[in-house]
């Protein structure tokens, strides 16, 4: 039997932190010995520390372990982080530097030149970034690599086959995002309520910019952005999990209806071709159905990790318009962050 790599999680105790924790239960690959949070959980056992608040029990690998700080050295082969933002930008640089691979859902590395921001269904290549992150940085064995905001990753996913076929020129994007993408506790019950927030603070930004990114092209040790323009506007809704978005796209080529239902229901890639661990069956699933996708009924598919797209229509400003939908602290946050790990397994950077 192969040996397991031995994962610590960085803010464990959070949102992103448990899910981390229930998709590695009973990994083929990763084992997770080390896990850390802020000053008010350090010391204690992760029993102690985290109000598990997930369906079903913590698992019991790991209750005992002691919740440390967020700093080298930790008993583990790499790092999952989903520290805050503030925290996330000099931890990961230090852990990077001691060495240890840095797979990270926080934001602050995403749009560095020479840090990875990748789906493994998107842009795989990406990875050979970390070549020139290491010599730029000095980095020995350590490197970062990061996975897209949650509502990035399920509007890039849904955009990248039509993108690959028909290119992508300009596309409009509205987010109805749910309220476990704000963290623990979060929006405040009484703002989210009978309500829609149309303001997240920097999502916009981060949608238009990452998803531009995502698309683009390695080249010579950088990546070229892809060249079309996006527009997003981001709201919080009240939903506990599952961020949809409606995506306005202008094509360079002309495709017919049936094109884009069928290049999209059709969509399967490197990971797919992999088998690995992680990746879904379908990465985008069609549903012809009038009033799908919806977040309670969808953002489970493919254990989480699938895309669902629907209400794919022609549109009288743009080409077509759509739905999508993702799970946010799956495809959107964990499970990209793993798969992303599985990737790099599959490629020899781990
Ligand atoms: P969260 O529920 O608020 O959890 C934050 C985690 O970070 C907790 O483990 C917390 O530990 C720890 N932490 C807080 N302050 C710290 C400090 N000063 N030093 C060390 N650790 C500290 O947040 P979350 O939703 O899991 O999000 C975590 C990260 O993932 C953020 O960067 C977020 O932008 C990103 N992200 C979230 C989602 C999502 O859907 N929620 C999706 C994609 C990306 P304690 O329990 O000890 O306070």
């Amino acid at each position: 039997m192969t040996r397991k790599f031995r994962v610590g999680i960085l803010g464990a105790t959070g949102v992103v932190g448990q899910r981390f924790i229930q998709l590695l239960e009973g990994h083929p690959q990763f084992d997770v010995t080390a896990l850390a949070a802020s000053d008010r959980s350090q010391g204690k056992s992760y029993a102690e520390a985290c109000t598990w608040r997930l369906p079903g029990d913590m698992p019991e690998s790991v209750r005992s372990i002691s919740v440390q700080a967020p700093a080298p050295p930790l008993d583990c082969d790499l790092v999952f982080s989903s520290l805050p933002g503030d925290i996330a930008a000099q931890a990961e640089e230090e852990f990077a530097r001691a060495g240890y691979p840095v797979i990270t859902n926080s934001s602050p590395h995403r749009m560095s030149p020479d840090v990875p921001l990748m789906i493994p269904e998107v842009n795989p290549d990406h990875v050979g970034l970390i070549e020139v992150q290491r010599k730029r940085r000095g980095y020995d064995r350590g490197f970062i690599v990061t996975n897209p905001n949650c509502s990035a990753i399920a509007i890039v996913l849904a955009l990248a086959p039509l993108h690959t076929k028909f290119g992508v020129t300009s596309c409009v994007v509205t987010t109805m995002q749910a309220l476990s993408g704000a963290g623990y506790p979060g929006v405040p019950s009484l703002d989210a309520t009978d309500n829609v927030i149309p303001f997240i603070g920097g999502e916009e930004e981060k949608v238009e910019a990452e998803t531009m990114k995502l698309l683009g092209r390695l080249d010579g040790g950088s990546i070229q952005p892809a060249a079309m323009t996006v527009s997003a506007q981001c709201n919080r809704v009240n939903v506990t999990d599952g961020h949809m978005a409606s995506i306005r796209v202008k094509l360079a080529q002309t495709a017919s209806l049936m094109d884009i239902r069928d290049t999209l229901a059709s969509f399967s890639a490197l990971p797919q071709q992999l088998q690995l661990h992680s990746a879904p069956r379908r990465p985008v699933i069609v549903r012809d159905e009038k009033d799908r996708p919806q977040p309670r009924l969808d953002r489970d598919a493919g254990n989480g990790m699938s895309v669902t797209v629907g209400r794919i229509v022609p549109d009288s400003v743009f080409d077509y318009r759509f739905v999508a939908l993702g799970h946010n602290t799956i495809r959107g946050a964990a499970g990209a962050a793993i798969l992303n790990a599985e990737l790099l397994v599959a490629r020899g950077y781990l």
